[in-house]
């Protein structure tokens, strides 16, 4: 053993005896209903899973999905409704006593990418295909819902399933996603008071990622275009070379991350795009440049667009060549709630074992979980969905994505106990949640 993964065992034996004083879990019986429950329900939630994947749906237009999700859970006598930020379905499962209320949120878009894996219930719509695993959250979120509906005696105050349209980003010129969710309310009637959601990672099986702090970055995205003067390629002095100009703004754009930014604290420019110029013989009048930025601050987020701007603004004028620059805002960082977080550690090293819940360095990919996150605390985690006999596995948004179906039951046994757990830890959840946001 290294000294390092020494270092890490004894760290999480503090972990767990520390956390087991806080944490009370969910009793030995409640646990063996709902391993008994998800087991009567495995062929149906397959079959849900495997429809969905069948029929994916882009972002906004998750019409069929949010049907069978709603009727699903208006058949389980959950309180439902329908049509929120288009197509986002709620439902609200109340126990036996009135109290806290938490939720657990699931995102139900696909991708727009041709499928070639070759199971047997692949994608039956030319170009669309669940390359995400959304597919796989909807089938946990509503197999944790019929879970939980069997548990209501369990239940000390209510839970709240969201299923939430446009992830990956509404289409341009529309709105969509988590933001418009809480924006139509989807965290009021009862007030939510913390939520739960996952994402699927090419990891083993078995495993889950987790961290406390941000765990995935914001999502902002700009635009330059450069505006030059056009001449003939062999008299460039009689005009302003917007291509010349744009490769000095790509090159010096770089040095953002390298030397202005403290190097602790991660940042990511990518210029993802270029276009312009007309023929080989002709200087190019106008460049357009787009490109994403991800941080894990706000001081980084607040302070890199202006970075950005100063270079190209000094470039370009001091070559008489003018500029637009324009930003826009994505998803904030996800925040994983520490105190959240160390309520809910032990759960997962008591389900999972302590070597199965490693620790995640955030990642610079996004999520618009993120939003939730700004309003109450939220937990988010990553669940290995890698069969374990397999070396390696198509990451996320590959056309050969294949997660294993294990997965979502492993991903609904953890979320009834966080559930249960969250409730039972309410009246601290409740002192501390506004702690940390
Ligand atoms: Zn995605
Ligand atoms: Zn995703």
């Amino acid at each position: 053993m290294s000294e390092n993964s020494r270092f890490k065992t004894v760290l999480l034996f503090f972990s767990v005896f520390f956390f087991a004083l806080i944490s009370s879990g969910v009793d030995k019986n409640t646990a063996i209903l709902i391993e008994k429950e998800i087991e009567k329900h495995k062929s149906e939630i397959i079959k849900i899973r495997r429809f969905l994947h069948m029929n994916p749906e882009l972002s906004n237009q998750e019409y069929q999905t949010a049907k069978l999700v709603a009727t699903k859970l208006m058949s389980l006598g959950l309180e439902v409704k329908s049509g929120i930020a288009k197509t986002g379905v709620t439902a609200l499962l109340p126990g036996i006593q009135q109290g806290f209320t938490v939720a657990l949120r699931a995102d139900m878009d696909a991708l727009p990418i041709q499928e070639l894996t070759d199971v047997p219930y692949k994608s039956l719509i030319p170009g669309v295909m669940h390359a995400c695993g959304h597919d796989v959250h909807t089938s946990i979120a509503l197999g944790t819902a019929m879970v939980l509906n069997t548990l209501k005696q369990k239940i000390r105050g209510n839970i709240k399933f969201i299923f939430q349209p446009a992830e990956e980003g509404p289409p341009p010129g529309e709105e969509g996603g988590a933001f418009l969710m809480i924006k139509e309310g989807v965290l009021d009637e009862p007030p939510v008071g913390a939520i739960f959601g996952l994402h699927v990672w090419p990891e083993n099986l078995g495993e889950v990622l987790f961290s406390s702090g941000p765990i995935m970055a914001s999502a902002d995205g700009f635009q330059i275009i450069i505006k030059g003067k056009s001449s003939h390629g062999a008299k460039p002095h009689e005009g302003i070379d917007a291509i010349t100009l744009a490769s000095q703004v790509i090159l010096s754009i770089q040095s953002i991350v390298s030397r202005r930014i403290d190097p602790t604290d991660p940042a990511v420019i990518s210029i993802g795009k270029m276009e312009g110029g007309i023929r080989s013989n002709i200087i190019a009048e106008e460049v357009r440049l787009e490109g994403t930025i991800r941080t894990l601050s706000d001081s980084n987020r607040k302070k890199i667009p202006q970075l950005i701007e100063n270079i190209v603004k000094g470039i370009t004028h001091s070559s008489d060549a003018d500029y637009i620059f324009s930003y826009k805002k994505g998803a904030p960082p996800v925040y994983n709630h520490p105190e959240l977080g160390k309520l809910m550690l032990p759960t997962l090293l008591e389900l999972l074992g302590g070597n199965n819940v490693k620790q995640l360095k955030p990642q610079m990919v996004a999520e618009d979980f993120s939003y939730y996150c700004q309003k109450i605390p939220g937990f988010f985690f990553f669940l290995g969905v890698k069969d374990p006999n397999q070396e390696t596995m198509a990451p996320l948004h590959s056309p050969y994505f294949n997660p294993d179906e294990r997965s979502i039951f492993l991903g609904i046994k953890i979320m009834c106990h966080l559930l249960l757990d969250g409730l039972e830890h309410q009246s601290y959840l409740e002192r501390n949640s506004q702690s940390s946001l």
